[in-house]
């Protein structure tokens, strides 16, 4: 189980996976002729009317390769969309404080303003503050962009009067369609009242992901948009091939053929269900820290140490390297609110998987008691210490807690030990290669051969 929250890392099955390496879908160029094509063309019809349906929206394109290059696409469409009927100057971008960073990038390079929207305590967008904003760039207004459901991890009720402010001052809505894993069968970000949303096929659609690509952001439009959609004329293209990085596509096709409209419910209902579960039995361990009115969240949930981390000492990092000690892969860190977690489970995993990784996260609470009781110190525990290789073990032991707590944290729980995973480096200095750049500019002399 990788919980990553906002990151969707579901099953990449086999029978999605294989087709990619048959050489009929491999080895076509990017730029074949289309009467070359045909199969390919084929299929990427299918998924972008599929893809369509899905969504609520008139029509879909599958040319942006990443999440980040659809929302470029989508405001690039709006842009073009407001030129088109002499409103140019409309150039600001509302985007909730809570967005995903991509989005307030992706509007400056569309050469918008970016002007943010404050969130309530509750983590919803705060209304007041979208009416304020509203009212003082009306004219001005381009755009908003909002993540539904939020990467809070939360159904914001009142979006679509979020939408409908929007449109009655003339923008146009952005909905942020990544976390589509707590929506699809369910919610249609087209229905609701989004005029251009992207998808993350390498997230809700199971194109693997986490190694660096290719993945594939389709940009989906209402009617009135469709003209502006990348490569169309009014817009130019997003990416050099006309379709992406269409050799990816048969994951997602097959996933959709093989799941069906009810499949696809069926593994939303269950995502958000998998969520629901970890924050009703890790609740009473850790806050969850939004939840809707009443008490539920989406596909993903926050876990908030803040509180924990200031009265023991022990911070997210412990509990994220620890949770490597247990055979788990840590969440999401300080994203979206730093100081807290983020566990999004998915549909993927089984019920024991799940367990395995919230008794993971109880008995290291349990740690994080024993350093409150000060029966072991804040700088030398098992948690500070994390993660254990099997070669600090073998090396001196001068710690106050044994090797055995240190490597088999559940003990004697059947099957555990047998099931250990060591990790294979213990922790580096944090953020210090991210801080310390280490810029090493040659002469130019030293490219000549
Ligand atoms: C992942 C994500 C994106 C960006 O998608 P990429 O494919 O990584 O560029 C945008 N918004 C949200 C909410 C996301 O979770």
């Amino acid at each position: 189980m990788i919980p990553l929250g906002s990151c969707t890392m579901k099953l990449n099955a086999a029978v999605e996976m294989e087709p990619i390496t048959w050489p009929a879908f491999a080895d076509l160029h990017p730029f074949a002729p289309e009467a070359d094509a045909a199969g390919t063309l084929d299929l990427i019809t299918d998924l972008e009317r599929w893809l369509a349906e899905l969504t609520g929206y008139a029509a879909v394109s599958l040319q942006p390769n990443a999440g980040s290059q659809g929302e470029f696409a989508g405001l690039l469409a709006i842009a073009a969309y407001h030129r088109s009927r002499g409103e140019a100057h409309r150039d600001v971008c509302l985007i909730p404080a809570s967005a995903h960073g991509t989005n307030a990038a992706s509007a400056v390079m569309a050469g918008m303003r970016v002007v943010v929207v404050a969130t309530a305590p509750t983590g919803d967008v705060d209304i007041d503050d979208l009416h304020a904003k509203i009212a003082e760039h009306g004219p001005s207004l381009a755009a908003l962009m909002i993540t539904y459901p939020s990467t809070h991890g939360v159904y914001e009720a009142r979006v679509r009067e979020v939408c409908d402010a929007v449109h009655a001052a003339g923008g146009q809505v952005y909905v942020d369609g990544a976390n589509l894993n707590a929506l699809v069968g369910l919610a249609r970000p087209g229905a609701f009242g989004g005029d251009v949303s992207h998808l993350n096929l390498h997230k809700t659609f199971c194109i693997p992901h986490g190694g660096g690509g290719p993945g594939v952001g389709p940009v989906a439009v209402a009617e009135h948009l469709v003209p502006f959609l990348p490569g169309r004329g009014a817009v130019g293209p997003v990416s050099a091939a006309p379709h992406g990085s269409p050799g990816v596509l048969p994951i997602s096709w097959a996933y959709v053929r093989l799941m069906g409209t009810d499949g696809l419910r069926r593994a939303t209902l269950t995502a958000v269900a998998a969520a629901n579960y970890v924050a009703a039995r890790l609740r009473e361990h850790y806050p969850v820290l939004y939840a809707g009115s009443q008490g539920h969240v989406a596909h993903e949930c926050i876990l908030d140490l803040r509180a924990i981390s200031k009265e023991t000492g022990v911070t997210i990092d412990d509990v994220a390297k620890r949770l490597a000690d247990y055979g788990i892969h840590a969440p999401t860190m300080s994203f979206p609110v730093a100081g807290t977690l983020m566990v999004e489970p998915t549909e993927s995993e089984d019920l024991a998987e799940i367990d395995r990784f919230v008794d993971a996260m109880i008995g290291i609470r349990a740690e994080i008691e024993r350093v409150a009781a000060g029966e072991w110190p804040v700088t030398d525990n098992p948690l500070r210490g994390a993660p254990h290789t099997a070669a600090c073990l073998a090396d001196k032991w001068d710690h106050p807690y044994s090797r055995e707590i240190a490597a088999y944290p559940l003990g004697g729980t059947p099957g555990v030990h047998d099931r250990k995973v060591w990790p294979p480096v213990r922790r580096i200095e944090g953020a210090y290669g991210d801080r310390h750049l280490v810029c090493s500019c040659p002469p130019v002399e030293a490219f000549s051969s």
